[in-house]
């Protein structure tokens, strides 16, 4: 059996009577779906090829197009449901491994949605933000254990490096090579205007972006690609990235044909080489190991720049947060098992991890319990959606999050699902030059700061709300959150109480 004899997964509805046959729709496809009929004027289309991206659908003048899903459906059974069924026939077609892109869509529980925030009413009255001053500024690094001073009492400068953030949020880490030179521009430009950060991920940094340096985290993963010491140097901080939430405990893999022109000189590796990362970094078996490489980095950026160790969220994660915190690390990033990418293994994406809010909740609570909760701080990922998840991440402990989908979708992406094919008809998960020259970088850095500067003012008003004035005043903060349709090893781990209590 053939792949292209499974039933297409979406129909496509063209309103004949609003068709114009402009073409938009062929040419817009890089997919090939649509097609003019030969000596007609009338279009026709291909639905085994479309991944539902809504191009065509949002660029159609007329509004004639629709896509839906099919209602083809198998004989029901709960057990086999359709997709599974539709994976058992691709993978005895190709005998490969299944490959996916973005997070996690499986029907776990989501925490977020599972918590209620507080406000106040009588006592401890709401503070108006419009009229107020609200602060959303974090630090992020290790904080002095104690002031000192010197023996004219003046205070002693005792900080490590850190960074200022304007707001909770930072984008995570997407490579050049798995998103686009102007995906690129967009966050860093934005994180410019907005005092953020933007985080190359593995792929290097391209040249033209170095002038964003002071808002660029420069990553080292284990395939070492374009680490050299001006790239080192070039970002604000530095971070190390053990793992991620959509692949825990596997490396990347980024094919040949997208490693071209400036990706390959910017990853420095040959053109149309496999850009292939080791699941574990070959001189890390240990936090000794780990406690190495982060002084090495530190070493080779004059103690200048905080080093973040990335982890994806696994079992034990709070045991393993207690050790990065105790390697020298200053920050802790920890992705959740919902995080996006550009291609995963399907079954360790969905299967491999524990969701965000738990592995917050757990690392929190124990660098609080073994006292060291200061020499570190927290960045937590992992399809974070909304303000509202932000404000519920920083009452369960986190000190900012990365956001790496929702700036995706800023940008233009519509959630198909397909970057790893690389024929991203929004021009962010592509190399190909006509594709990639759809994202224009002046709009995405706009829409990237609208979205934030949204997210901003709401996570003003619920601080407002529950009678907060500062962000620092809230970070795990947890009796402002309270729990809906939780059991009780749920709320003990998130250590909070059910509503109503
Ligand atoms: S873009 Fe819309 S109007 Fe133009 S050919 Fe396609 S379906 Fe018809
Ligand atoms: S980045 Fe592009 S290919 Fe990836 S999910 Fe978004 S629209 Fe689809």
């Amino acid at each position: 059996m053939s792949v292209n004899m499974l039933y297409p997964e979406y129909e496509i509805i063209r309103n004949e009577d609003r068709c114009i046959t402009c073409r938009v729709c062929e040419r817009q496809c890089a997919n090939d779906v649509h097609q003019l009929i030969s000596g007609t004027n009338r279009m026709t289309s291909d639905e085994s090829k479309c991944v539902n991206c809504q191009r065509c659908v949002s660029l159609c003048p007329t509004r004639a197009l629709k896509i839906v899903k099919t209602n083809n459906t198998y004989k029901e059974n709960a057990n086999w449901r359709a997709q599974t069924i539709r994976e058992i026939y691709r993978q005895a077609d190709s005998g490969g491994v299944l490959l996916s892109s973005m997070g996690n869509p499986e029907n776990y529980p989501v925490y977020f949605d599972r918590m209620l925030l507080n406000a106040s009413q009588v006592t401890n009255p709401s503070i108006d933000p419009l009229r107020e001053p609200m602060e959303t500024k974090v630090f992020l690094g290790a904080k002095p254990q104690s002031i000192e001073r010197d023996h004219n009492g003046r205070l002693i400068n005792n900080l490590s490096p850190f960074l200022t953030l304007s707001m909770p949020v930072m984008f995570s880490a997407m490579s050049y090579g798995s998103i686009s030179y102007n995906a690129h521009e967009c966050l860093a430009r934005a994180a410019e205007t907005l005092g953020i950060y933007y985080n190359t991920g593995e792929g290097g940094l391209h040249e033209d972006l170095y002038q964003y340096g002071k808002h660029t985290v420069v990553q080292v993963a284990s395939g070492r690609f374009g680490v050299h010491p001006d790239y080192l140097n070039a970002g604000a901080a530095i971070e190390i990235k053990m793992g991620q939430g959509a692949k825990p405990g596997i490396g990347g893999h980024l094919p040949g044909s997208k490693i071209v022109g400036d990706i390959s000189r910017t990853r420095m590796i040959p053109e149309h080489s496999d850009a292939i990362s080791p699941a574990p970094h070959h001189d890390i078996y240990s936090i000794e190991d780990l406690r190495q490489l982060v002084y090495s980095l530190k070493e080779a950026t004059q103690y200048q720049k905080p080093v973040i160790v990335k982890i994806a969220a696994v079992h034990n994660v709070s045991a393993i947060a207690s050790g990065i915190a105790r390697s020298g690390a200053d920050i802790i990033a920890i992705d959740g098992f919902r995080g996006g990418t550009g291609a995963a293994p399907t079954r360790i994406r969905d299967h491999v991890g524990i969701p965000i809010e738990l592995a917050l909740a757990s690392v929190d609570q124990r660098l609080r319990d073994e006292g060291i909760r200061d020499r570190v701080s927290i960045i937590a990922g992992g399809s974070i959606r909304s303000s509202a998840d932000v404000v519920k991440a920083v009452a369960l402990g986190a000190d900012c999050v990365y956001i790496g989908t929702a700036a995706l979708l800023a940008m233009g992406c519509h959630l198909c699902r397909s970057c790893h094919a690389g024929r991203c008809n929004w021009g962010i998960a592509t190399q190909v030059p006509d594709l990639v020259k759809r994202l224009n970088p002046e709009i995405g850095y706009k829409r990237l700061v609208s979205l934030m500067s949204a997210w901003q003012h709401e996570i003003k008003e619920m601080m407002g709300g529950m009678g907060i004035n500062s962000i620092e005043s809230l970070k795990g903060n947890r009796l402002m959150l309270r729990g809906i349709d939780l059991n009780q090893k749920e709320l003990e781990i998130l250590n909070i109480k059910h509503a109503g209590e």
